[in-house]
């Protein structure tokens, strides 16, 4: 049993279909990421996931679970958890603050202790900003929070919109290591890039979505070296 299964999924906004009959699986422990164009359906895939908006045909379970219909607060306590295309990052309140919103739903305190000290290894960054207001951060530390206050929700599944974008190379870089070792330490990871080739690259496997329909699903290897997905998507022809 998968733990993410998307079967026959459309997505309309008012008349527009934006996503059509997309199947798509996410193993426990994978790194998979959807890859296509400008408007192809990505940020859709994942707000249907995670509930912010609903599917007009298709269905969706999570580790075992039909989750077509449940509410997305819900989700979240079942261990869905999205940070952000954009990254929503709240600038009025501190760097703690915002990490401390990711758990809202936890009373571990144990547990939750233990997961600020996990995000501070990850971003030492943060620790040395833990006063600082949301807003008047960098873009990339403003990147680093949305994904520490995911983890905060200790989630089972990670939906990233979009984590490397508008930042510089050497924090790119940085972020994709950081979604390697978030999956390392258990985390399964649902992905959606841009940057494909950093992305397939760290992936198990990947999706190709074309004007709202899913057109390939391989090993990300496989992506990575055919000659089509290299012209479309990895800027080599
Ligand atoms: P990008 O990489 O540009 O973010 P994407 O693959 O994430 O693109 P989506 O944002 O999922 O694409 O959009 C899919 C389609 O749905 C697009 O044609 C878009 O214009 C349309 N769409 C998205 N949001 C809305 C909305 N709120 N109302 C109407 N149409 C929308």
């Amino acid at each position: 049993m998968a733990l993410l299964e998307i079967a026959g999924m459309s997505v309309h906004y008012g008349r527009i279909e934006a996503l059509r009959d997309v199947s798509l699986t996410v193993e426990e422990g994978e790194i998979v990421t959807l890859i296509g164009a400008n408007g192809a359906g990505k940020t859709t895939t994942m707000r249907a996931v995670s509930g912010l908006i609903p599917l007009s045909r298709g269905s969706i379970s999570f580790n075992g679970e039909d989750i077509t219909r449940l509410r997305a607060d819900l989700r979240v306590r079942r261990g869905i958890c999205q940070s952000p295309e954009g990254r929503g990052v709240f600038p009025g309140m501190t760097v703690r603050e915002n990490l401390d919103m990711g758990c809202y739903a936890r009373k571990d305190r144990k547990g939750i202790d233990a997961d600020f000290e996990r995000v501070f290894e990850l971003f030492p960054r943060l620790k040395e900003r833990i006063s600082q207001q949301g807003g008047t951060l960098s873009g990339g530390e403003q990147q680093m929070v949305a994904i520490g206050r995911a983890l905060m929700a200790r989630p089972r599944l990670l939906l990233l919109d979009e984590p490397s974008m508008g930042l510089a190379p050497q924090f790119i870089q940085q972020i994709f290591a950081i979604i390697t070792e978030i999956n390392q330490q258990g985390t399964t990871v649902l992905l959606v890039e841009q940057n494909a080739q950093q992305a397939l690259s760290r992936a198990h496997r990947g999706y190709v979505l074309e004007t709202g329909s899913v057109t390939r699903s391989s090993a990300a290897n496989e992506l990575l070296a055919d000659p089509a997905v290299k012209e479309a998507y990895l800027g080599i022809a």
